[in-house]
């Protein structure tokens, strides 16, 4: 049983279909030499839907011109945890994005997918959890898988008895806005090159992605689909995005339409000594009930690593279950 707060699945994944369009709001892609997603498709049927990367190189926007930047130096700006040489090998996405495995794995689910049903608290049974729910219902059961982000989990295992989670409800994550935009391709001053640009200097805008460059089935033909990456600020990010790419990218008139996504909480970033703190968590919950967590706030924030640590999770979960 999959017990979710919302009333859609995927939580930071969500892929959108406007007019033809395929907008990413959070993730739109996954490093090439990740297996993870791939297994993942191969096993929901879906491998025939990956797509690799067509636009290869990022520039920089120093204030005057876009510049070429190095791969590595890229990522870095970005906050991608990722070599040089991975970087450079590209990433890939699904044919409808990112979406894809979640709507596959929703089908297969359903019936065990319960929505608008956010955990509100979690009791150990001498066997087991009690599971309270938002609105006063609750599940009896013989384990639990936190998917969580990790402010959520640390505040329900604290309430539950497990004082040292408080460590995990403390790992910051970093607030960013994501900005689609529409145009014609004509609105351009030409063919845009590589995949995208990375700001020196981010007050109000961090980067853009030229999104229907980067990757196919992105926009109908004729048009461009841009994605810019915000702090958080004040104004409208639609505005905000669409002056600083009309000025370095020379774009005439406004966008057809423009989908902003606001991640208050988006990103974790690790503190030094996260990983020793995580597995003292891990080991002191061996204490309970049979319980796991997963997810972008233990093991690495992409979503390959989300995928792996599910896995994880669920192994465990059968193991201390079968004794
Ligand atoms: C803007 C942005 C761009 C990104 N780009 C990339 C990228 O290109 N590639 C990449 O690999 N990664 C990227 N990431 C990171 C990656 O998308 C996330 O770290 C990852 O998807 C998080 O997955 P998760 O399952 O750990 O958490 P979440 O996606 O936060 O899922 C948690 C789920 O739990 C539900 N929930 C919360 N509280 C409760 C409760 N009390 N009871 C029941 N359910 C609850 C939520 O509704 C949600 O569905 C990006 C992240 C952001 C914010």
């Amino acid at each position: 049983m999959v017990l979710e707060s919302e009333r859609h699945a995927g939580g930071t994944i969500v892929s959108e279909r406007v007019d033809g369009f395929v907008v990413e709001g959070g993730p739109d892609g996954f490093l090439a030499g990740e297996p993870e997603l791939p297994d993942l498709a191969a096993e929901l049927g879906i491998g025939d839907r990956l797509v690799d990367q067509q636009a290869r190189g990022t520039a920089l926007w120093n204030g005057t011109e876009l510049a070429p930047l190095d791969e590595g130096r890229a990522a870095a700006l970005l906050g991608i945890d990722a070599s040089k040489s991975e970087i450079a090998a590209g990433f890939r996405s699904f044919a409808a994005g990112m979406g894809e495995p979640v709507a596959v794995l929703m089908e297969r689910l359903s019936g065990n997918v319960k929505f608008a049903q956010g955990v509100s608290g979690l009791i150990p049974r001498k066997q087991g959890w009690h599971v309270a729910i938002t609105g006063g219902s609750a599940h009896d059961v013989d384990a639990v898988v936190l998917a969580l982000p990790a402010y959520t989990a640390g505040r329900l295992l604290e309430a539950a008895g497990a004082s040292h989670a408080r460590e995990l409800a403390e790992t910051p994550y970093l607030p960013s806005i994501t900005v689609s935009l529409a145009y014609l391709d004509t609105q351009l001053s030409g063919p845009l090159k590589g995949a995208g640009f990375v700001v020196e200097s981010p007050e109000q805008l961090r980067a853009c992605t030229y999104a229907s460059f980067k990757f196919p089935g992105r926009a109908p033909q004729g048009y461009v689909l841009l994605r810019a990456y915000l702090p958080p600020q004040d104004g409208d990010p639609g505005q905000v995005a669409h002056a600083h790419l009309a000025t370095i990218l020379g774009i005439r008139g406004e966008p057809l339409w423009s989908r902003a996504f606001h991640w208050n909480r988006g990103l974790p970033r690790y503190r030094p000594g996260h990983s020793d703190r995580v597995a003292e968590v891990r080991h002191r919950l061996a204490r309970l009930p049979p319980l796991a967590i997963a997810g972008a706030g233990y093991d690495g924030a992409g979503v390959s690593a989300c995928v792996r640590s599910g896995r994880e999770a669920g192994r465990l979960i059968a193991r201390l279950t079968a004794r």
